[in-house]
Order: structure tokens, then sequence, then C-alpha cells
């Protein structure tokens, strides 16, 4: 057989043994009654193993120094072996001793959490935390990296480092704490109409609909109730969504159904004879957040969106609605608030959140913030930048699951990078289609999801951030796009002037 024939076949293998696993997982966080948790979790575990066994293996390295001694970075088959070549060289340094105590201590760690969290002790979990931390630092150690945390972001952020973040963070910021200062110097916008009754399944039609025409096909696809919303792919003819219901705000199952459709439009329009290799994934953290967030966001937090979907909304809640107008609506979806907690804050407050964790965990890794510190470090960054405190541990550093599950470092400046790039997308499509703001208008949502497809969901894993970015937006990566969509978008609702 030859080496790429070869190559193929076991790359697929590894695929299904992952997407076997996604099953196992989508339905241990939708349908699974409690008593399966721990089989289930021994059984995800196993299906895992078997996958990071073939992915190490010797014959794959074998085959990949035989391949990309010749590949054509230009061709799509180099592009396969090249994002191969970079997950065999992951799965191969770190012994696979020290990731099974990552993975157990991980298991130790999220259950004393979950009760630390309820009881806002932070000390229940210091102890596990410090060891977490000495983990992680263990396993960064592996890696061939400037700053421990890189050995992180290149997981989930190739061509990122811990120094390009810092940059790229540390002029947002600057420009970022003004902007909300001077926003929530002005009355906040009524947002009573939000807290009333919005019945469960009414709720539950509305956000399918709304998801269907921007382009989920429910073909390929299907939406579940869940309690921490996600979008899964088994394969291209396979891609799931999840919700969960709050009856007495709708905005909660209606954005996050859009978030997640948006993720699965990336994954719905990646080539399909990418399936069953790398290529057939969005190529990073990022790039997928950024798809979420345009779609979250940018279209469905618009006035024009809102300009076709409002009477239908109207027409679903009459009560809570009715005598809202159109701009009070708009405004009220879109208030800024001087908010604790990351997963409920609003667009212009959200990268505070994240560049805190981010800048957190960096001085963690660098030996610089004990853990024991931590809790201060967190509330006096929240006052800095916020201007509030948070009254519990709970409200701080006990909040967010990722640093009490898996190694520290690496799981949040996707969530920012993510908001950039949907500003840079979106900046370039609406150069690319002069109407777009009178298509989302009438409801044609077509134009834009073309454009994204043809742009970055087609491609899958093929192009690394940069270069997508690059290729789709002709320019690197910058804060400005966002900077400038917020002023021009907050500027006239919050009644402020940004200047030109
Ligand atoms: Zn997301």
């Amino acid at each position: 057989m030859n080496a790429l024939v070869e190559l193929k076949s076991e790359l697929r293998a590894i695929s299904d043994l992952n997407a076997a696993a996604m099953v196992l997982e989508w339905d241990q966080n939708t349908y699974m009654p409690a008593g399966g948790a721990t089989a289930r979790g021994r059984q995800i575990a196993l299906l895992s193993r078997l996958a990071h066994e073939r992915r190490a293996a010797k014959r794959m390295g074998e085959l990949l120094s035989e391949l990309s001694a010749t590949a054509d970075e230009a061709t799509v088959d180099g592009a396969l072996v090249r994002r191969a070549l970079r997950d065999y060289q992951r799965a191969t340094k770190v012994p696979s001793e020290l990731m099974e105590k990552i993975s157990n201590h991980g298991s130790t760690l999220y259950a004393a959490w979950t009760e630390a969290r309820s009881a806002n002790d932070f000390a229940m979990v210091r102890p596990l935390l410090e060891q977490n931390l000495e983990l992680s630092k263990r396993y960064a150690e592996y890696f061939e990296v400037d700053h421990p945390i890189d050995a992180f972001i290149d997981e989930h952020d190739p061509g990122m480092t811990a120094a390009s973040l810092k940059t790229l963070f540390a002029s947002l910021r600057a420009e970022l704490v003004p902007i909300v200062e001077k926003l929530l110097a002005k009355p906040a916008p009524d947002r009573s109409f939000l807290d009333a009754d919005y019945p469960q399944e009414k709720q539950l039609a509305f956000a399918a609909a709304v998801s269907e025409t921007l382009g989920y096909d429910f073909d390929r696809g299907r939406q579940d109730l869940t309690h921490h919303p996600f979008m899964i792919r088994f394969s291209s003819g396979d891609v799931r969504i999840t919700t969960r219901v709050d009856p007495r705000d709708f905005t909660d199952c209606l954005f996050g159904t859009i978030h997640e459709t948006g993720h699965a439009l990336y994954e719905q329009n990646i080539d399909r004879a990418f399936d069953g290799t790398p290529l057939g994934a969005g190529t990073s953290t990022g790039v997928h957040e950024s798809q979420s967030r345009l779609w979250e966001n940018l279209v469905g937090r618009s006035r024009p969106f809102w300009e076709h979907l409002y009477p239908k909304l109207q027409d679903t809640f009459p009560d809570p609605l009715k005598g809202v107008s159109l701009d009070d609506f708009h405004r009220a979806i879109n208030a800024v608030e001087r908010g604790l907690v990351r997963v409920d804050s609003d667009e212009v407050t959200y990268n505070l959140h994240v560049m805190l964790r981010f800048d957190l965990e960096c001085a963690m890794l660098e030996g610089e913030l004990a853990i024991a510190d931590l809790p201060e470090a967190w509330n006096a960054r929240m006052e800095a930048d916020l201007g509030k405190r948070p009254p519990t541990n709970t409200l701080g550093c006990l909040q967010d699951v990722h640093w009490y599950c898996i190694p520290i470092g690496g799981a949040f400046q996707g969530y920012t990078l993510g908001n950039l790039m949907s500003a840079q997308f979106f900046a370039a499509a609406t150069q690319a289609l002069p109407d777009l703001e009178g298509q989302l208008a009438r409801g044609e949502f077509a134009p834009l999801r073309e454009w994204l497809t043809e742009q970055v969901y087609r491609h899958g894993a093929t192009y690394f951030p940069d270069e997508l970015i690059q290729r789709a937006t002709g320019a690197k990566l910058s804060p400005k796009p966002f900077l400038d969509y917020l002023r021009k978008k907050y500027g006239p609702l919050y009644g402020v002037d940004f200047g030109a």
C-alpha cells in the first residue's frame, strides 16, 4: 500500500474512534441517566486511549516522516500531512503516565470544585489546585517553548504565544476599559420586559426556526436540551447542537442557539472530502469562536437582523413584548453591565473577563502568582477593570470550571481571539457584500453564509489561523475592527460620542 493511502486509512480509524467517544459524550450530556456516569466515564476513557495509541504509534511516525519529506504544503494532501505531523508530535511529546496522572487529578479536582463552589470555600480546593498547577508546569516542560503557557496555547490556537497575546491583549484592554467606563456612565436600558413568562415550547420552536433560517441543516443535525450548551460533530453528515431554556428569559435559549448554530455552520460547510481526516474540523478554538460570535453578536444582536425578526418574535410572545418598540428591544438585548460572571457578560465587557483569566494563568505558570493569592488577585483586577468587587469567591475565581478539571493554561484566550476575528471577518464580508445590512434586514442570510463558506468554512483545518485570516481579510489579526465595531454600534445606542 502506498504511504499516503495507509496514512489516510489510519487517520480515518482514529477519527472514527474519536467520533464514537463523542457520541457517548453527547449522550452523557443530553439523555443519559445519572446512574450511567461511572461506566460512561470508563467507556469514553477507553476509546480515547485507543485513539491516542494509534495517533502516537511508531508506524504513524514512520509514515509521516516519509511523507513529509516530499509533501507540497500548497496541496490538500500536503496540508493533511502537515496537520497530521503536528498532531503526532503533540501526541508523542508527553509521557502517557503523566497524561494519566493529569486526567485522574482532573476528576478529583472537579469533584472538589463543585462542592467548593457551592460552599463558597476556596480553601477546600486550594491544595488540589496547587497540585494541578505543578502538573501543568511539568506538562509544559516537555515542549520547547519560551513560556509554559505556550505549550497549551499551541494546542488550541496554533501560531499564538504568550508574547504575541500579551501585546495584542494589552492594546485591546487599553482601549476597551475607557469605552466601558463611558458606556457605564450612561443610564442602563430598560430590560424589565425580558423578565417575563416565555413558555419553553415556544422558545424552542422559535430558536430552531431561527437556526434553520441562518442555514443550519437539520437533515445533517439536530438540537437537544442540555445543561451547558455545546456543538458536536460526528461527521459532516451529523453535526449537532444543544440548548437550554430559562422560562423567564428567552435570550438564553435564543442567543445560545444562534451561538451554537455559528459553530455548526462552520462544521457543516467544511469540504466533505476532508471527513475522517484532521482537516475535517475547524482550524482553531479562536476561529471556531469567531463564527459562533459572528452569528450571535454581529448578526444576531444587530438592528437589521431584528428589523426582520422582531415582528415574528412579538407574534410568538405577544404578552411581554406588546408595546415594546424595536429600538427599546434592541437596546435591551445590547445592555452593557458591570457583571461579575463571564458567561453572562455582554459583548463589550466580555473580553475584560477573558483577559483577566489569561493574565492570571500566565502569572500562575510563571510562578509570579501563588494559588493562595489567586482570590485577591482576581478581585483586585475585577475592581480595576469593571469597578466592581466580587462579594464571594463563587462569583470570583471559583466561577469557571477550566482551572479545576484540566491543566491550567490556554483554555481562555480563544474566546477573545474569536471576538476579535469575528469583527475582522465581518468587516471583510461587508466590503465584499455592499448590501449586507439590507440582506440581513430582509432575512437573507445566504450571501453572508456563502462568503464565509468560501473564505473560512470549506477549508476546515487546511490553513492555520494566521494564514486563514490573511487570506480572508487581507490583513493580520488586529483589535481595530472589533474596537471600531463597538464604537460604531454602542455610540449611538448609548448616546456616547467616541469621536471620529
Ligand atoms: Zn462557543
